[in-house]
């Protein structure tokens, strides 16, 4: 034990001598527990590396596809899908991540990717939760993009807010991070183009996902990002939503007649991209409606309905039987 101390303190000795300017070196190192400290300092400051690698999806779209897993300290929020636009000389940015500093490398490598720094036009925002939109101040700063997403936004967060991925993430993905209103909120379909690229921006009249929906669609190209009305591979989180307004908004999303679907949260983009939701959502409408018949009360109905389909399924085992019991209380009332 002596021994490992012993070793310890000479490799913080050795680090600090190699770290600090020569001048210091003499004084520092007869104060061994400041020079440990000073040692650990510059790990606990450097920026949390995200290791981002977009997803091409076609010829002008990318994507970063996150972990399917809540927020962690581990992946310090990378656990939602956002995705690039290439227009032009410029890109359309579809949600933001989870922290300033996700923006900042998810730009780089981005920038990387198409061998120029690309002004970013536009961002469009999902929905209201903070894995999709904490990135925003990024682009503002950076560019001064104009930023278009659900009034919520800028209701129910303000500056110095301390929201989820504030408290969960480590201190050096999430520092930088600033809350800041969207420019632009929609109560009805929004078309702007961007050098000759046409998008959609639609928002969900209903309770869906959360209170306040919009996907995106580019109807040239067929191509349609979903934010969370989409999830696969996953359970979804029903805290914030409705599953009738869930199977309203699935209606709408096929109206467009997509050919590839980039979901909130999961990796499958081909036409069967919302199978799972589509099924999730059904079922548990059918059986919470027929338990109600049954007379089963909302003490029971985790016990009745448990949707074993989706067992296999991420996060199924700390979100299913929630969402079982919001859909009760949802279609009790109707
Ligand atoms: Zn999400």
């Amino acid at each position: 034990m002596q021994k490992k101390i012993l070793s310890s303190l000479l490799v913080s000795t050795a680090l600090l001598m190699t770290a600090c300017s020569d001048s210091k070196t003499t004084t520092e190192t007869k104060t061994a527990p400041a020079a440990a400290t000073e040692v650990a300092a510059p790990a606990a400051t450097a920026e949390f590396d995200y290791k981002l690698t977009p997803k091409k999806i076609n010829d002008n779209v990318w994507c970063f596809l996150g972990a399917l897993d809540k927020p962690t300290k581990e992946n310090a929020g990378n656990m939602a899908n956002n995705c690039y636009v290439k227009t032009g000389d410029a890109f359309v940015v579809f949600d933001t991540g989870p922290s300033y500093v996700f923006a900042k490398q998810a730009y780089a490598a981005m920038s990387k990717e198409v061998g120029a720094d690309l002004p970013v036009k536009i961002v469009v925002n999902s929905h209201e939760h903070d894995d999709h939109w904490l990135g925003n101040d990024f682009y503002k700063q950076k560019f001064g993009a104009e930023l278009i997403g659900p009034s919520l936004i800028n209701t129910k967060y303000k500056a110095g807010d301390k929201t989820r991925m504030f408290k969960v993430l480590p201190e050096n993905a999430i520092e930088g991070t600033k809350i800041i209103p969207v420019d632009k909120s929609i109560k009805e379909e929004y078309d702007f183009t961007v050098a000759g690229v046409d998008f959609q921006v639609i928002p969900i009249p209903v309770k869906a996902h959360t209170g306040e929906d919009y996907f995106l669609f580019m109807p040239k190209s067929k191509v349609l990002f979903a934010g969370d009305l989409v999830m696969n591979g996953r359970i979804t989180s029903g805290r914030d939503g409705a599953v009738m307004g869930q199977i309203m908004a699935l209606d709408m999303i096929k109206a467009k007649n997509w050919d590839i679907l980039i979901p909130g949260h999961g990796f499958i983009t081909d036409k069967t991209a919302t199978d799972e939701a589509r099924l999730y959502f059904t079922l548990t409408r059918d059986r919470i409606m027929e338990a109600i018949e049954n007379d089963v009360d909302a003490t029971e109905i985790n016990e009745v309905v448990t949707l074993p389909e989706f067992k296999d399924k991420k996060m199924y085992d700390i979100l299913n039987s929630n969402n079982v019991s919001y859909a009760f209380d949802e279609i009790d009332m109707l």
